[in-house]
């Protein structure tokens, strides 16, 4: 095919502080800045292609293709290249110059645009970007390896040999030394996909692609949450082994796990808990996930008394220095619950059955699902709804009870059969 072009130029412009942005003039160049390639400087297009049937309006484009991704001199040719096919092939539909996006950069995009609706102040929304990037961007020399750049080429086979790269964490065995890579769990696995969807969902919405990838697939089975409650036993040997296995800072570990007991909050917000959320009978929490809210914790007089003898670590936080990232503390606070649950010889999954403990309590004790959903900060229904099946089983048992005592009253004849 022949093209014709009108203009087509690729072009660099140079940062201030690159080598070539002011150049020698005692060693000039063979070719002048704009067209000295490799520095890794910003990649520029200017170009306007004829369609040859003369009532179609030209293709023209004039910005940056660092912006779609594009690093390389030869990169940029090719995307060019591309466009000007897509058009003269397509009867003269403009080629969208987003839809030629790569990965990288669509990742890029996308976290930057998911920090921008997180709140700038608050120490979680480094960690949840963090978290996203961490399962998103090894997308990219996945699919380099795989021959793909850009998010259109993207197929759903690629995402489900991606999801088989999803590996459990790296855990020390505690005989050996020895690091041992743990399977990951299905329910992990299910959380990565969530935001692997939730990825190429917006990028859909954004016309990055012509269609989602990641819609076709297929889910990821986990197995049915079991809610569980701790017993009267349990709580007892929880708090018996806290001595033995944190002689030096049983206050501190004995208040920890006080607070998840009664608060049911997620580990992470009891460690960054702040000194100034204790109230006279409860917590003020600025929760680090999900709920924006402030949310009210009640407390007994006991647990807050002991809050009040308690040293804390640092000015502004009970368990935590506050100079060490969110992660190391949570990670520290996790290692040392999971201890505290050896020595006391309980199997489990430790803070979350807390929160599952606090809410089948409450909905026994006569609060409603509603109730539960704002004492945990839940934001969805959805997430709450899992105690409605534990709930209505303890229902319905209780009700086959009350209808089995009213037997009792009822003197009932049964006249022989006839034989
Ligand atoms: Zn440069």
């Amino acid at each position: 095919m022949r093209y014709s072009w009108d203009v087509r130029d690729i072009y660099v412009r140079h940062r201030n502080d690159c080598r070539y942005a002011s150049p020698n003039p005692k060693k000039p160049t063979r070719l002048p800045a704009r067209l000295t390639f490799g520095c890794g400087c910003p990649i520029y297009a200017r170009l306007q292609v004829r369609h040859p049937d003369p009532g179609v309006a030209p293709f023209e484009f004039n910005g940056s293709l660092s912006k779609l991704g594009v690093r390389e001199k030869l990169a940029a040719e090719e995307l060019v290249e591309q466009w000007t096919v897509q058009f003269l092939s397509t009867g003269g539909r403009t080629p969208d110059p987003n839809t030629f996006k790569s990965v990288e950069q669509a990742i890029h995009d996308y976290l930057a645009e998911k920090r921008g609706t997180l709140d700038a102040s608050k120490e979680s929304t480094n960690l949840t970007i963090q978290k996203i990037g961490g399962i998103l961007k090894p997308l990219t020399p996945f699919l380099k390896d795989r021959g793909i750049v850009y998010l259109k080429d993207v197929k759903t086979e690629h995402l489900s040999a991606f999801q088989e790269t999803w590996l459990g964490r790296l855990r020390k065995n505690r005989e050996t030394g020895e690091l041992v890579r743990q399977q990951k769990s299905q329910l992990g696995k299910q959380k990565n996909q969530e935001f692997l969807k939730m990825f190429f969902r917006r990028t859909r919405e954004l016309r990055w692609i012509p269609e989602n990838p990641a819609e076709l697939l297929l889910s990821v089975r986990t197995p049915k949450i079991e809610v569980k409650k701790k017993t009267a036993e349990e709580k007892q040997s929880i708090l018996d082994a806290i001595p033995r296995a944190f002689p030096h800072i049983a206050e501190s570990v004995r208040a920890f796990v006080l607070i998840q007991r009664y608060s049911g909050l997620r580990l992470v917000d009891v460690v960054t808990l702040r000194t100034d959320a204790v109230r006279e009978d409860g917590l003020m929490i600025m929760s680090q996930e999900k709920n924006e809210q402030p949310v009210f914790v009640p407390l007994p007089p006991v647990v807050i008394d002991l809050i009040g003898k308690l040293q804390p670590k640092s000015a502004e936080y009970f368990f935590w220095t506050g100079t060490s990232t969110i992660k190391t503390a949570v990670n520290d606070w996790s290692e040392k619950m999971r201890q505290l649950y050896v020595e006391a010889g309980i199997e489990g999954k430790r803070t979350h059955e807390w929160r599952d403990t606090l809410a089948i309590e409450v909905l026994e004790g006569g609060g409603s699902l509603e109730d539960v959903q704002l004492l945990l900060g839940h934001k969805s229904r959805k997430t709450t709804e899992k105690y409605y099946v534990a709930l209505t089983k303890k229902r319905m048992e209780k009700a086959i009870d009350a209808r089995r005592r009213t037997w009792d009253a009822d003197v009932i004849s049964v006249p022989a059969a006839r034989s």
